[in-house]
């Protein structure tokens, strides 16, 4: 008998926790609706010239067709 109340006790927690998480899910789908891109769009990865790094290019320094992770590596390469 003593079981039987445990599992009671434990099928009731179960429940309430699985309702809780819903609740969440639905609050956040709610305050985060999926119109619009919900993760950043693909951008075109390009290379350093200088390490082989690879990094958006919006990030990127653009010099004479190459593109730099850093002034630091544009300056290096040219400088060669
Ligand atoms: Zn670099």
């Amino acid at each position: 008998m003593k079981y039987l109340l445990v599992l009671i006790v434990i099928a009731i927690a179960i429940g309430v926790w699985r309702s809780q998480r819903r609740d969440e899910k639905g609050q956040r789908q709610q305050a985060a609706p999926r119109r619009g891109p919900a993760v950043a769009a693909p951008q075109d990865m390009v290379e350093c010239a200088h390490c082989g790094l690879h990094l958006p290019r919006s990030e990127a320094i653009e010099a004479g067709g190459r593109s730099y992770c850093s002034a630091e590596h544009r300056a290096l390469a040219q400088r060669r």
